[in-house]
């Protein structure tokens, strides 16, 4: 066999396009349309160089700490990875090596069934219902782990804690991993469930609700021996996952909840003015609990809604697939960039009348 033969081909994620143009209004990936907490700027002008010639706390433990201390569990019970992309990638290398079939929701976040093709892991691609949403007995079959994105993407809809501690109860034997990218947007954190569930993994970001997509910062949460193995795994390809840098805005974000819970409630009010002025404009629009909106325009194709705004120089997100192929998700950005989008789109739903 050549090495041809032999290669490791996978389908790769094609993430949101970033694009050049800065004079854009951009809806596409989920960004938070606020700077950081100005603590953030205040650690990087204060941030001496001389430190970065030496190796960061590999296990950034000050950070840690202060996670730990904010979820109120214990510092072993949190792992950090560059970006939550990482942390779920090292979580499913982890916890799923079974010949039993990996249980994910069709539709949710499109990256999961790549890492199993990546890491060659079986799994079963469970339809959602029409209205998107999932029925949790279809997770109780046997399965080698569970992954659900709660809220999930680019649904944005949310599961209550009980459906999720009746998931647990009947998935004793696998990992449930519950990734909660979107949680402070109004979803409930499964956290008070890790006391009960050492099969519990929570996947959590800096990268939405604290504006630091740009900085790459994930958290996984779980019971003490269950997270232990997540670090032999990561320690086994780079002992060093984040920098000393990204520690330290990370320490800054953290501390500064004031800020946090201000842009957090702007973000969760705008979404509900936007998803009225929509609905009221007959589009549909679920029930979102995230820092976007899934839509379905009333007149027209969703990509010919999608390519019409892009030629106005606002990007949102559009997937030529089954299933969503009619829907389109926006983000939520400020209040005059809202402003633009629903000045855009009550002019282009007059014109097709
Ligand atoms: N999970 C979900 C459900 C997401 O939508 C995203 C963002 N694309 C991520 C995880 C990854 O976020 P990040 O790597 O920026 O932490």
């Amino acid at each position: 066999m050549t090495w041809q033969e032999n290669l490791r081909t996978v389908t790769p994620y094609v993430a949101g396009e970033q694009p050049k143009m800065i004079d854009m209004i951009k809806l596409n990936t989920n960004e938070n349309p606020y700077p950081p907490s100005p603590q953030v700027q205040q650690t990087i002008e204060s941030f001496a160089s001389e430190r970065l010639r030496l190796y960061p706390d590999s296990d950034a433990n000050e950070l840690r700490e202060a996670l730990a201390d904010y979820y109120q569990l214990k510092p072993e019970q949190v792992f950090l990875g560059n970006g939550s992309d990482e942390v779920l990638s090292l979580s499913f290398l982890t916890f799923f090596n079974s010949s039993k079939p990996l249980l994910l929701p069709d539709i949710s976040y499109s990256f999961y069934p790549i890492y199993c093709d990546l890491y060659r892991i079986p799994y079963q691609e469970i339809p959602v219902d029409k209205n998107f949403k999932l029925n949790i007995q279809d997770y109780f079959q046997e399965n080698g782990g569970v992954v659900i994105a709660n809220p999930n993407a680019p649904t944005g809809l949310s599961l209550d804690l009980k459906t999720i501690e009746t998931l647990l109860r009947n998935n004793t034997e696998s990992i449930v991993l519950i990734d909660e990218a979107y949680i402070d947007f109004g979803g409930v954190s499964a956290i008070p469930l890790l006391e009960k569930y050492d099969n519990l993994i929570i996947v959590q970001t800096f990268s939405k609700s604290r504006s630091l997509a740009g900085i790459r910062l994930g958290i996984a949460l779980g019971n003490a021996l269950t997270i232990s193995h997540l670090y032999d795994v990561k320690n086994s390809f780079n002992s060093y996952p984040l920098d000393r840098l990204a520690q330290a805005i990370g320490l800054a974000s953290l501390n500064d909840e004031l800020y946090f819970r201000q842009t957090v409630s702007k973000i969760i009010a705008e979404r509900e003015r936007f998803s009225d002025v929509l609905r009221q404009l007959g589009f549909s629009v679920t029930d979102s609990k995230t820092n976007f909106v899934f839509v379905k325009p009333p007149l027209g194709t969703a990509q010919a809604l999608f390519e019409a705004l892009y030629e106005a120089k606002i990007i949102i997100r559009y997937w030529n697939k089954p299933k969503i192929s009619d829907w389109l998700r926006i983000t939520i950005g400020t209040e005059k960039e809202m402003n633009e989008i629903i000045k855009f789109l009550k002019k282009y739903l007059q014109k097709l009348e």
